[in-house]
């Protein structure tokens, strides 16, 4: 362990303590498996919070990497390159829709689709200047720039980093009556997650996005998912939002799992009409749409397409959920979720999330605790059964009686 906790030391003594890492090192994955300094294997949990869907280092997305990267990285958007049509051709065709704007991290893809319902409130809708409202719903994470905190409820995201980009409307989750009330003539969208992963995987009432999307639409409000944990596979289809009937948006939210973890992709999806608001140099980003993300991009995609990733999260999470129910223990108070995205919910009286996954550690799984009591269950698509079985044992183990 000295030589890991050489590099603890000196990471501390380096970096910024703006995150509580479980204390090991980790240098080499592959598929659901990670392994640290020491050699030591562990199941991966959390799959970088649904980064890593595919698995690690993907040898498909690896390799369109490594020969992508002998012929072109960026060219940046002042020209064309030859990756980035096929890629977004891909994309809008699996999440059927018109037109996508890539861009790199998931904040920034929340910021563009920011400004793509601002921009079409003023110009389309009809809305007065600088007057622009969106409704956000409390507990939401949406990342960690100045606006998607300012749409954050959490008091550890926000303060002291005021002041905060005005028009936010706060919402409760799951209440309809409140949506209704708060949308007023300046109201541009609603923009919420169909399942919250960080607040503890908190799951909408049944029809519930559906009856929020016809609210919208009535009152000429865009719908906008932030399908950025939840996309590509994750909850056991392909998006959240197909487990409902009509909940599809007016603007889909993408990121993580859209290169496979293997580089920072993210992008929005929108109608022609939509996108529209976006004219030559009004937004960009230097390494928006670069050939290497581009590749990675599609060769992303197809894997969740060839490998069935979202038909095996479904399975393969109805599988680990009863599984889990059936452990004995008087410790957890709630399990939830969907497809291979399950919340543990455990007994408040035990002081948090944390030292189970500690403890779990040592056992060989990599879990991570949100919003302290819960931990979150979220291994790489590609996992088999037989790996659940073992990483329901080490859980049983650890929170038995
Ligand atoms: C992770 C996440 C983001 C932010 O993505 P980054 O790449 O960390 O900027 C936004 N929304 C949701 C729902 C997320 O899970």
């Amino acid at each position: 362990m000295t030589h890991q906790q050489d590099i603890i030391d000196q990471t501390d003594r380096r970096s910024a303590h703006n995150y509580n890492p479980l204390p090991l090192v980790l240098e080499r994955g592959e598929g659901i498996w990670v392994w640290d300094t020491d050699g030591n294997k562990y199941l991966d949990c959390l799959s970088a919070y649904s980064a890593v869907n595919q698995g690690h280092c993907h040898p498909k997305i690896i390799d369109a990497m490594t020969e992508q990267a002998k012929k072109i990285t960026l060219t940046s958007r002042a020209f064309h390159n030859d990756q980035m049509g096929p890629f977004l051709e891909k994309l809008c065709q699996m999440a059927r829709m018109d037109k996508a704007l890539p861009m790199n991290t998931g904040a920034e893809a929340v910021e563009t689709a920011i400004k793509a319902v601002r921009k079409w409130g003023y110009e389309v809708k009809g809305v007065e200047d600088n007057k622009a409202e969106i409704i956000v719903v409390k507990d939401n994470f949406h990342g960690r720039t100045i606006a998607t905190v300012s749409m954050s409820s959490e008091p550890d995201y926000r303060k002291n980093f005021g002041p905060f980009t005005p028009g936010f409307i706060l919402i409760d989750y799951n209440d309809l009556d409140a949506l209704e009330q708060a949308i007023t003539p300046n109201t541009v969208a609603l923009i919420m997650e169909p399942v919250q992963g960080e607040a503890g995987i908190i799951i909408p009432d049944e029809g519930f996005l559906t009856k929020a999307r016809k609210i919208c639409k009535q009152n000429n409000v865009l719908f906008v998912l932030d399908e950025i944990q939840t996309g590509l596979g994750r909850t056991g289809k392909l998006f959240c939002f197909q487990h409902e009937e009509n909940a599809a948006p007016d603007v889909l939210i993408v990121g993580k799992a859209l290169s496979g973890g293997v580089y920072p992709v993210s992008a929005i999806l929108a109608s022609d009409e939509i996108m529209a608001v976006f004219t030559p140099g009004i937004h960009g980003s230097t390494f928006g749409g670069n050939p290497m993300g581009a590749a990675i991009g599609l060769a992303a995609l197809k894997v969740i397409e060839d490998e069935k990733l979202a038909e095996r999260s479904h399975i393969l999470g109805d599988y680990l959920m009863r599984k889990l129910q059936a452990i004995p223990t008087n410790k957890i108070t709630d399990i939830r979720g969907r497809g291979l995205f399950i919340g543990i919910e455990l007994n408040k009286d035990l002081g948090g999330a944390r030292s189970y996954c500690e403890a779990l550690m040592t056992k060989g799984l990599l879990c991570k605790e949100t919003h302290d009591h819960v931990i979150r269950l979220a291994p790489p698509l590609v996992i088999e059964k037989e790996h659940i079985d073992w990483m329901v044992e080490q859980i049983a183990e650890v929170l038995k009686d």
